[in-house]
């Protein structure tokens, strides 16, 4: 008889776990995945997609008003929130339902129910069940942090909820400087919504290019959306179907909803970590990992947002991927983080890669600056008031192209394939040495000739 029930047990079906469990089923291994809510986790049900569903239907009305200045006459179009729902709703359940036929068809068993450790080798399930297992997967994933409790706070929606509003709010008020705000921001913005950004730092974006950060926050306030920084909600009041927002700069918005995106912790907690002895990260609240995912307990990994490195499907994905290859396909894989893409899909979209200007320049001595703005060819005939964003951030000794950053229309389209470039360590002068795609945006990225800033480090005296 076995040692253990199973080879694996993976705790949440998410982007990581569902990954993880079908590559170690593949190459034989017993495996078990227990999933408390919905098979596909975050990026599936309330994350990635379902948010870029809502992000490509707002941004059908900056199509619409644009028509009129290549001729068109389109009556005045109207906007059914709850059809929308409906329709992400049946798309969601169609991608839960091929999620859990992967897995099942890779010969890994899904328990739909809570599992948590009772020691080091045992779960427990929810139904009182227990499962003894060689290795642990945990992909637990993450959860909305509403930071320290205010007053009011049970008025308050997350992106969890922001999914199945039954109707669009007239007028929101969103707390959050992050990717998760500014696209709520913009989405609800472009279905016609009254939308105000509350953000405690000096500007939003915190970690992106200081050069997008301000274009974004100069496009988003073009398109009506309020943005307030340097302040905090401190107390939400209900009147009615009406809540007040009450601000530490002493004012304080009316809406008909209020949304925190301020942040996200990963879930460890009452997950019987103590019971397996997994120490927990003090510098991000993860789960500590070394460099193939693994914890401090040897059989026991970790992957996604619960070790809290970089939060992101792709991410997430490929550590699961590496874990199952590692322990399972004999083959030590580890992810490697650097230069990894990412795009906040604002209304325009940013997508960037590699290093920000300041970050390149604490670590480079020569850094050599391209950068450059512009009216997109649409707009010229639509009238929109929008400029687009290129910037290439060069290490002026080696000539590498460390970083790129662009804000316009089909950014996050553009940085993945600049990616493999940056990825590859392209230079300026390969960069110089690809023709342009004309008449692109993209094209910028090519023919940008004259630095416009160049970084000397001085050596120290
Ligand atoms: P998850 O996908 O969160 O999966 C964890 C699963 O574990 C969940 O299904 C949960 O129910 C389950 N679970 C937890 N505890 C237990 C337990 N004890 N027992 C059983 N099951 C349990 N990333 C991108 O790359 N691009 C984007 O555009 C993007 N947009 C996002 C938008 C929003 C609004 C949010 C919230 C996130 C977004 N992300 C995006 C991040 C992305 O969703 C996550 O990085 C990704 O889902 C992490 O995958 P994971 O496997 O670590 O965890």
């Amino acid at each position: 008889m076995a040692e253990f029930d199973v080879d694996l047990f993976v705790i949440g079906g998410g982007s990581g776990g569902v990954r993880a469990a079908r590559i170690a089923a593949g190459y034989g291994a017993r495996v078990m995945v227990a999933e408390e809510y919905r098979m596909g986790g975050t990026c599936v049900i309330r994350g990635c997609v379902p948010k870029k569903l809502f992000v490509l239907g707002s941004h059908i009305r900056h199509e619409i008003e644009d028509a009129a200045g290549f001729g068109w006459t389109i009556p005045q179009a109207t906007f059914d929130w709850p059809t929308l729902i409906a329709n992400k709703d049946k798309e969601i359940a169609r991608l839960e339902a091929a999620y859990t036929a992967n897995v099942e068809k890779s010969g890994a068993r899904i328990v739909k129910t809570r599992a948590v450790f009772e020691d080091a080798h045992t779960l427990r399930l929810a139904t009182g069940e227990k499962v003894t297992a060689k290795h642990v997967l945990i992909a637990t994933g993450g959860a909305p942090n509403h930071g320290r409790m205010i007053e009011g706070i049970e008025h308050v929606i997350s992106s969890n909820e922001a999914f199945h509003l039954p109707e669009l709010p007239r007028r929101i008020v969103i707390q959050g400087g992050g990717y998760i705000a500014l696209e709520f921001a913009c989405i609800f913005a472009g279905f016609g919504s009254d939308v105000t950004v509350i953000y405690r730092g000096d500007n939003i974006l915190r970690g992106f290019d200081d050069d997008v950060r301000a274009h974004v926050r100069s496009e988003m306030e073009k398109e009506g959306i309020t943005i307030l920084t340097g302040c905090t909600i401190e107390k939400v009041d209900r009147y009615g179907d009406e809540y007040v927002s009450h601000l530490s700069s002493g004012s304080s918005v009316a809406s008909e909803k209020v949304m925190f995106a301020i942040g996200r912790h990963p879930n460890v907690a009452n997950l019987g970590l103590e019971k397996a002895s997994v120490a927990i990260n003090p510098s991000n609240g993860g789960i500590a990992v070394n460099a193939y995912s693994q914890t401090n307990v040897p059989h026991i990994y970790a992957i996604g947002d619960v070790t809290h490195r970089l939060n992101l499907t792709p991410v997430a994905i490929r550590e699961g991927h590496a874990f199952a290859d590692t322990v399972f396909g004999k083959r030590d894989v580890k992810v490697d983080h650097a230069d990894i893409p990412t795009a906040v899909f604002s209304q325009p979209e940013v997508g960037t890669v590699g290093l920000t200007e300041t970050q390149a320049r604490a670590q480079f001595s020569r850094v050599d600056i391209y950068k450059t703005t512009f009216r997109p060819l649409k707009a010229t005939l639509s009238g929109r008031d929008t400029r687009v964003l290129m910037k290439l951030v060069v290490d002026g000794v080696s000539d590498r192209v460390v970083g790129c950053h662009i804000v316009g229309d089909y950014a996050a389209e553009i940085i993945q394939a600049v990616a493999i470039a940056v990825k590859m360590k392209a230079t300026k002068a390969d960069f110089d040495a690809t023709l342009a795609l004309h008449p692109t945006a993209a094209e910028e990225l090519v023919t940008m000739r004259t630095p416009t800033a160049r970084h000397v480090r001085q050596a120290a005296e």
